[in-house]
């Protein structure tokens, strides 16, 4: 690239930008509108109705154009350079800071440009208006201000967006060559999109603030349509494949299925139901992402489907990420299913060497129709006779190769996978784009409600006798810690709180203690012993944030709440609240820490989807994978949660183009071929499955 020297090119690494690609796809974050300076008089009446709305006057961005009258010079540690500025309305005083040297470069009579932060300011009794000044520009005496719309780039410390608009201005035609404008000519005319390289000169140098909005819709369409037209050729090419085993539910099974059951199913179960059922009923292998709150039913709807694989003939396996989540399954499954007929086993790592064998040879010889297990079921050596359904639990627990893994087993099962964790639907449009989605957005009835409150480090013993006052009540309690010793010193561990919590705070209490490092079969011991009624107060790390049912835990208190992701503290405290006692959870948080806005969601609200938008927001897209173009940092232009609609419209045309020509072999559709070539390797990043 043209002016990119080794110091330029090590600053525009440290934002992202490696290659002249990346650049090219580097796009202004926002715009200032320098084309009409407001008159000083205008921003004097701006101000002053600020300093009069709220008791502390607060700043706000003006640009003004003016004559210079008057420069002062203050010579401090921090040189202050101030200047009035007059134009026919008024005067205001603009001000420097720490640019030394500055007050020489300014005469009386020039004529200056200036933006920057207005402020109402007292001085000598007068009320006037100061503009700390962040860009300037000195014009000529007969030069015509001509005020443009500037972009605004993602700056770093090192690098100014100006200096990035200046290096792309430098280097457009170069830039512009490696713009793809792959999207079809019809689908540019139905939406009346012009080329992409209009709307890219456009949304460097707009010409008004509307033309800037239509150029950048048109290149997030492009971009969305590329992500969505990636997956549906991959869904396309799942369907096209087949191969799995069309699994018939014949009429009446649902009914049959209820019948079974000590409580109906909720609308939403039943819904969930017959999708699953519909896509196992195909000879393309189902590959369904079931989402569903904490303690929204997903296993009964599991059992659902190992109903029907059963009833077609075909094994299933059910792989969860823990020991006792597994034998929880293993548990809570085998009574449910036992009236179909479905021979449960389980198989973990802890089983005794006889044991497994005897797992596994019943898998292998077809005896057993399902697997209940934890990665003990993917390793080598364990073999189905006929799976035909594999059930991934908490499936964002396990990696991409070790669901695979389990699908490996056979040659293409049905596979579902679940999780609590809600993913915004935004990211399940994207990052999980080949995966069909169900959702159970229905609770169950006789819930209570987990009320949510957050104290800060300082009031922890009133969360303590809040425990207290719970257990005496005859309930139990969860103290949850982010670390279990004293390797990251900053935080509560849990053996320190322990030894706190057995001393002093709790010493006629029962203290259990319950932690990823013990070895499966104690923590096993230790979470059956709590639900038993053994302990009064588990102090635990996360690994009781999956799925173990202990009905009369009735309060939770999760120290050092700010660790953890919201979408993780929302799993956590479902937990508690899985009775008929009214159910607490109560998020400590530092006292040092400023915000605690984003702990208060969770206060707010108990809708799992709603607070995993709110994370994504509050967090950034830019933190998931998933919208992490491969090669460069550089992020998409487009929003998934604020173009969300636009995304919708793009995936639809992706849709109709691949139902229309699956191989993209149509001349028109070459540029999209070859697109997809290029950038197979952040698409390979995009759509995971
Ligand atoms: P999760 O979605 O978190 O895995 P579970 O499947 O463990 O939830 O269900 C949570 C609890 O709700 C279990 O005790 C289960 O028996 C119960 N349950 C599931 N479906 C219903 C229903 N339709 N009516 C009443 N209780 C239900
Ligand atoms: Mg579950």
């Amino acid at each position: 690239m043209q002016g990119v020297g080794p110091e330029l090119a090590r600053k525009l690494a440290a934002l992202g930008i490696e290659t002249p690609r990346d650049l090219a796809a580097t796009y202004p974050r926002d715009y200032r509108d320098w084309r009409a300076p407001a008159p000083i008089a205008e921003i004097k009446l701006r101000a002053m109705e600020r300093a009069g709305a709220a008791g502390e006057p607060e700043s706000s961005e003006e640009i003004a154009l003016g004559r210079v009258e008057r420069v002062n010079e203050f010579r401090g540690r921090v040189p202050v350079v101030s200047a009035d500025l007059r134009d026919s309305s008024g005067v205001l005083k603009a001000t420097w800071f720490g640019r030394r040297g500055f007050a020489g470069k300014l005469s009386p009579g020039d004529r200056v440009f200036v933006h920057g932060r207005a402020q109402l300011k007292r001085s000598r009794g007068a009320l006037g208006v100061e503009l700390n000044v962040l860009h300037h520009r000195i014009l000529g005496e007969d030069e015509v201000y001509r005020g443009a719309i500037v972009p605004v780039y993602r700056a770093g410390k090192e690098l100014s967006s100006r200096a990035i608009a200046t290096l792309i201005e430098k280097n457009a035609s170069a830039l512009e060559a490696l713009l793809p404008d792959a999207l079809p000519d019809e689908i540019r005319a139905r939406h009346g999109f012009g080329s992409q390289l209009e709307a890219w000169r456009e949304l460097h140098r707009p010409a008004s603030p509307e033309s800037a909005a239509a150029a950048r819709e048109r290149m997030v369409f492009e971009e969305f349509f590329g992500i969505a037209l990636a997956a549906a050729l991959k869904r396309a090419r799942r369907n096209a494949d087949g191969g799995a085993q069309p699994l018939f539910a014949p009429p009446g099974l649902l009914d049959e299925f209820q019948a079974q059951l000590p409580f109906p199913l909720t609308g939403a179960q039943r819904r969930v139901i017959a999708e699953l059922w519909r896509d196992m009923g195909r000879s393309a292998p189902m590959n369904r992402l079931l989402q569903g709150d904490v303690g929204s039913g997903k296993t009964l709807v599991a059992a659902a489907a190992i109903v029907l694989a059963a009833r077609a003939g075909v094994q299933s396996a059910l792989m969860a990420p823990t020991e006792i989540l597994a034998a929880q399954h293993a548990r809570k499954l085998a009574p449910l299913l036992l009236p179909f007929g479905v021979r449960v086993d389980a198989l973990f790592g802890s089983l005794g060497a006889r044991e497994r064998e005897a797992t596994r040879s019943r898998l292998a010889s077809g005896e057993c129709d399902l697997a209940v297990g934890t990665h003990a079921l993917i390793v080598d050596g364990v073999e189905f006779a006929r799976l035909g359904l594999a059930i991934i639990d908490e499936q964002h627990r396990f990696g991409v190769a070790q669901r695979a893994a389990l699908r490996s087993k056979s040659r293409a099962p049905h596979t579902l996978h679940m999780t609590a964790t809600p993913i915004p639907r935004t990211l399940a449009q994207t990052k999980y784009a080949d995966l069909d989605v169900s959702i159970l957005d229905e609770l169950p009835p006789g819930r209570t409600p987990v009320q949510t409150f957050v104290l800060r480090e300082s009031r922890k013993a009133e969360a303590y006798a809040f425990v207290r006052k719970n257990v005496a009540r005859g309930r139990q309690a969860y103290v949850v810690v982010p670390a279990i010793d004293e390797t990251e010193s900053a935080l509560t561990s849990a053996l320190a709180e322990l030894e706190v919590l057995r001393r002093d705070v709790f010493p006629d209490l029962r203290v259990a203690l319950l932690h990823g490092r013990l070895p499966a079969r104690e923590k096993d011991a230790v979470m059956s012993g709590f639900a038993r009624g053994e302990a009064d107060v588990l102090l635990a790390t996360t690994v009781v944030e999956v799925g173990v049912d202990v009905p009369n835990a009735s309060v939770m208190v999760v120290l050092d709440a700010h660790r953890y992701g919201l979408a993780q503290l929302h799993q956590l405290r479902g937990r508690v609240g899985r009775g008929s006692a009214r159910s607490y959870c109560v998020l400590i948080a530092p006292d040092d820490m400023g915000d605690v806005e984003r702990l208060l969601v969770l206060a707010r609200t108990e809708d799992g989807f709603e607070i995993a938008e709110e994370d994504l927001r509050l967090r950034g897209e830019g933190e998931f994978a998933g919208t992490q173009q491969a090669g460069g940092g550089s992020a998409l232009l487009g929003s998934l949660t604020g173009d969300f609609a636009l995304y919708m419209r793009a995936k639809a045309d992706a849709d109709a183009l691949v139902s229309g020509d699956p191989g993209l072999l149509r001349p028109e559709h070459a540029r999209l071929r070859a697109l997809l070539d290029a950038q197979a390797e952040t698409r390979a990043m995009l759509v995971s499955s």
